[in-house]
């Protein structure tokens, strides 16, 4: 495991005599993560569900509202506004993109419009400037959805790269296993808009002004408002932070990978045989993902046996959700052609720190045999 994973747990179970949440390993990954990000304030939560839960509950969202997000996307997107009796409004994705197609927003937005919900799929930004025009012409709050999206920008039309999860209202992360940095299970609610500040500290602390109690600024804690335990112990903080110390580590081997990816698979492409992940003008590329888009379903699935055959695990995921059996029948009927095209046909290949130069060489010698036979 890289980092000092074990003496940070060790201190915090050892030397810091407070094992729950808010203590110093908190702290120091707030810290850490409000250096990059620059917002109003970073709370540590035990995911991004929980920080998409916490963002839902800060806005307000009841029963009526109307929420526009992209289909394909991970099922906490949507979870935590239909816990609040919302009804999530899919949008198509781009069609060079998995992102939501910023330019179907306008139409599906009506006076029950109270968000948007931005997904920065594989890390790769919106165009949050056109989210942005959006939400202020209709009055609605942008949440980024930023779980895949650590140590990722997006370069607005005034060519200033702004950390992506800072740039809407709320912003949530995902420390989440399966992410660039993690810690198990893990997340990051970050507040952009100072209005929230208060209020996130209290939902965040059971409802509670504990946070207040404990920095001195009143003599006693009680009940404020509603809430819940949105976070993690000491241990989880501790594990997170030996992670963050190593970012730019982490980060530079899973660019080099990923380079490696697209430079060896490019003749696929040329050939026509598939398609390779596009970065627009405006984002950067954080390396959280490398897929490729298959012709069909069919071809894909194919693909997959083949390369289990090698003991190649490669995955797809996300079946839109306007589709999915708990949404279907609430769903307006619109059709989504993307959303479903990349549901059917996009394939994510093994990116992780501890995968070498040489499995991604392997890899794409598999997936060349396949097309080229
Ligand atoms: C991983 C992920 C989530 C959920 O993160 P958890 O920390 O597992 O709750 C939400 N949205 C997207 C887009 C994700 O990739």
């Amino acid at each position: 495991m890289l980092g000092n994973v074990a003496e940070y747990i060790n201190q915090a179970v050892h030397m810091h005599a407070k094992l729950s949440g808010n203590g110093i390993f908190t702290e120091k990954c707030q810290q850490a993560l409000n250096n990059r990000l620059r917002t109003e304030k970073c709370l540590l939560t035990t995911s991004c569900t929980d920080a998409l839960e916490m963002a839902a509950l800060l806005s307000e969202i009841k029963e009526g509202d109307e929420i526009i997000m992209p289909s394909f996307t991970f099922v906490s997107t949507a979870l935590a506004f239909v816990r609040q009796g919302a009804t999530i409004v899919f949008a198509d994705s781009r069609p060079d993109h998995p992102g939501i197609d910023e330019e179907t927003i306008e139409p599906l937005i009506t006076i029950k419009t109270k968000a948007i919900i931005p997904v920065h799929y594989a890390g790769v930004s919106c165009n949050m400037d056109k989210i942005r025009q959006l939400a202020t012409k209709y009055n609605l709050l942008v949440i980024e959805d930023a779980a895949q999206a650590i140590d990722s920008f997006y370069k607005g039309s005034d060519n200033m790269f702004r950390p992506l999860g800072s740039i809407g209202h709320l912003g949530c992360f995902s420390f989440h296993e399966t992410k660039n940095v993690q810690c198990g299970e893990g997340g990051l609610l970050t507040i952009n808009d100072p209005k929230f500040a208060h209020r996130s500290e209290i939902i965040w602390e059971k409802g509670t002004n504990r946070a207040e109690f404990f920095r001195g600024e009143v003599n006693k804690y009680g009940w404020v408002d509603i809430g819940s335990s949105f976070l993690p112990s000491e241990i989880t903080a501790a594990f997170l932070y030996a992670q963050l110390e190593h970012i730019d580590l982490i980060q530079s081997k899973r660019k080099e990978l990923w380079e490696t990816y697209y430079r060896l698979l490019k003749p696929l492409e040329h050939k026509g045989l598939i398609k390779l992940p596009i970065i627009p003008d405006y984002a950067t590329n954080n390396a959280h993902m490398f897929y490729i888009l298959c012709n069909s379903l069919k071809e894909r699935s194919s693909l997959i046996s083949f390369l289990k055959k090698s003991e190649i695990m490669a995955v797809f995921h996300y079946q839109s959700l306007h589709n999915s059996q708990y949404y279907q029948h609430k769903h307006d009927g619109r059709i989504l052609e993307y959303s479903d095209l990349y549901s059917d046909q996009l394939l994510r290949l093994p990116l992780y720190y501890d995968l070498s130069l040489e499995e991604v060489s392997l890899i794409c010698e598999r997936l060349m045999f396949f097309y080229n036979g």
